[in-house]
């Protein structure tokens, strides 16, 4: 079910998305080499649960056991902190970070480099930050969610590199996963057309080489199936009669 949100949600959710954007810049700062993927779930989920009602959305939600995503390299997305996996120099993570506050959640994703990173996969992340860029543009009252979907996928295309199609954004608020979904490929003027008070998380996930993706056995974790690397970048972003309004920046 499509629910709108009336302003006095959105400002809710933007305020919301102010504790996740503040949590995702605590995550980037911890990155570095020799850090795990627990550290950061631990820095996520202290920082969240600091603001009086705030809550990591993703703890206990379908049973996923942390705080944070934390996806590494080939990982596209749902990988789960560990303290075995430990950030190597050169290394790209893919953190993404839901926080629920005063009933409505908020989603958000970054892909940070640790240390220096080669050029192809500095690449991958301005193409597919882009790409993002270029879908929460197409979130105007009258468009339609194909036109989000085609903005991306054209920025990606451009750039060389292929967009994941198994995994997609989705209406978010009242629930963390509402309709509709938001796929990061599609047609102009094709599927739902947006309308003042909609709110989607639009989530390009993006791959060096082929868009197969493959799941692991630890049932969460989605990976490239030709090893290459991926990248993920994601707001929620209000549907307004003003614009998009980006209430995870
Ligand atoms: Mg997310
Ligand atoms: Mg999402």
């Amino acid at each position: 079910m499509v629910q709108l949100k009336s302003p006095r949600e959105i400002e809710t959710m933007a305020a919301g998305g102010k504790i996740l954007a503040a949590a995702h810049e605590k995550v980037r700062a911890a990155v570095r080499p020799g850090a795990t993927t627990m550290d950061l779930d631990k820095v996520a989920e202290d920082f969240i649960r600091s603001h009086a009602g705030a809550t990591p959305s993703f703890k206990g939600l379908y049973g996923f056991p942390a705080s944070i995503c934390a996806s590494i390299n080939e990982e596209i997305v749902h990988g789960i902190p560990s303290p075995k996996r430990v950030l190597k120099e050169g290394d790209i993570i893919s953190v993404d970070i839901g926080v629920f506050y005063g009933g409505l959640h908020t989603d958000s994703a970054n892909t940070w480099p640790v240390g220096a990173i080669d050029e192809k996969t500095t690449k991958l992340l301005r193409v597919t930050k882009d790409a993002l860029e270029a879908g929460l543009a197409a979130a105007t009252v009258g468009n339609y969610v194909g036109d989000i979907g085609h903005a991306i996928e054209t920025v990606v295309l451009k750039g060389g590199f292929s967009v994941v199609r198994e995994l997609v954004g989705h209406g978010v608020g009242h629930l963390m996963h509402e309709e509709p979904q938001v796929p990061n490929h599609g047609k102009p003027k094709r599927g739902m057309r947006l309308v003042n008070g909609l709110t989607l998380a639009i989530e390009p996930m993006v791959n060096v080489g082929s868009a197969a993706t493959r799941t692991l056995g630890d049932k969460w974790t989605v990976i490239t199936v030709d090893g290459s690397r991926s990248a993920h970048f994601e707001h929620t972003v209000a549907v307004t009669n003003e614009g998009p309004r980006v209430l995870t920046r």
